[in-house]
């Protein structure tokens, strides 16, 4: 599944298969999940369009272990396994921290995540640099599982961060509740005693807000900080979450932060919030973060197997993997959409 023109939808074509070299490993892959993030790369212009063209697309990857290329230990034939997206040198301080998302030299080694600039894996094979990039399923499965390498592990590493203050009586704000806005809501359910509020624009994503654990679910339009601030006797949210990004959804997350609540800008429709007095309420932080870490990846699968975190998905076999993206285009898959190639 490749986007291989600038505009132009993505295609399902015939490649060779790859064979690992040196330290690779060859995956079959058994399920490749479909993110938000591949629509705006592939409305990126020409001009600073990041990767080389054609881009086999899935930056969510889980596989089974098909071949070992030499000096490949720890790993065996037959394995399941789901793959760490934003890999990095393995060596850099943030590296060494298990922070591969925030490696200091991937630009300059020409290191990418796999369907952002490597080979993806919406397709039958994947190649993978490095086995320590993969971490094994065991029972789990693949389909409902994969979804977790990016939909799991974003809103996993943006949640823990502001776990201190999700304190008894404070509340969450989930701003999406799509592919990555779903897993939050339980994430937020499993690891605090927040209330948790769900924003969505479509009904269906705010019943599929409720099925999962959100205690509100509400329509975000130009009234949400207003009623977020209601339910909230005045004070706002602790913590607000915001996984459309857009300038819109952006101010309505300041406007309904609390004092010292975190604001955390996940989706990438180019929103900004402004930092300074009387800009938002007294000590707001807002960061905008990037996937996360191999650990964080471990512990989300662990939550995973204690049945706490379970993604609601739509497959589809690669051939109707282009079905998919138009599907997530217009707003309309619910969880996230799977392709089983
Ligand atoms: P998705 O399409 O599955 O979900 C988006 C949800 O937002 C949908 O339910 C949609 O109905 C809802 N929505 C749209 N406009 C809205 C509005 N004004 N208010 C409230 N809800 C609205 O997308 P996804 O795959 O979950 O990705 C979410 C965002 O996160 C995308 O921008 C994606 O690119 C980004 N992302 C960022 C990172 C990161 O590391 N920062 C990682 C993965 C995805
Ligand atoms: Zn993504
Ligand atoms: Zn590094």
């Amino acid at each position: 599944m490749q986007y291989r023109e600038i505009g132009a939808a993505p295609q399902v074509v015939t490649v060779p298969d790859p064979e690992p070299g040196p330290g690779q490993v060859l995956l079959k892959v058994s399920a490749a999940g479909v993110c938000h993030s591949d629509i705006a790369v592939m409305e990126w212009p020409a001009e600073n369009f990041p990767y080389a063209l054609p881009q086999t697309l899935g930056h969510e990857g889980a596989g089974v272990v098909a071949a070992l290329g030499e000096g490949v230990t720890g790993l065996t034939e037959g394995d399941s396994v789901a793959v760490y997206g934003p890999q990095g040198c393995g060596r850099c301080a943030k590296c060494a921290h298990g922070k591969e998302n925030y490696c200091t030299r991937a630009a300059e080694l020409g290191i990418f995540p796999p369907g952002l600039g490597a080979p993806g894996a919406i397709a039958e094979y994947l190649l993978i640099d490095d086995s320590r990039f993969l971490v094994p399923l065991g029972d789990l499965d693949p389909v409902t599982t994969v979804p977790l390498t990016d939909a799991g592990l974003t809103p996993y590493h943006a949640i823990k961060r502001s776990l201190p203050k999700l304190v008894p009586g404070s509340t969450a704000v989930v701003i999406g509740t799509g592919g990555l806005g779903h897993v939050a809501i339980q994430l937020l359910r499993a690891l605090s005693p927040a209330r948790v509020v769900a924003l969505d624009v479509a009904q269906e994503k705010l019943e599929l807000a409720r099925e999962v654990g959100a205690h509100e679910a509400l329509l975000s339009d130009e009234r949400a900080a207003e009623r977020v601030r209601e339910l909230t006797g005045g004070l706002g949210a602790q913590a607000v979450f915001d996984f459309v990004g857009a300038q819109p959804t952006v101010t309505a997350a300041g406007a309904m932060a609390a004092v010292e609540a975190d604001v955390t800008i996940v989706g990438i429709a180019g929103g900004a919030l402004p930092v300074g007095i009387g800009s938002t309420a007294f000590e707001v932080t807002v960061s905008a973060p990037y996937w996360g870490s191999r650990g964080e990846l471990i512990e989300v699968l662990e939550l995973a197997r204690a049945g706490a975190v379970e993604v609601t998905v739509e497959t589809y076999g690669l051939d109707e993997a282009p079905r998919a993206y138009e599907r997530l285009h217009q707003g309309k898959i619910k969880g996230r959409a799977v392709i089983l190639p």
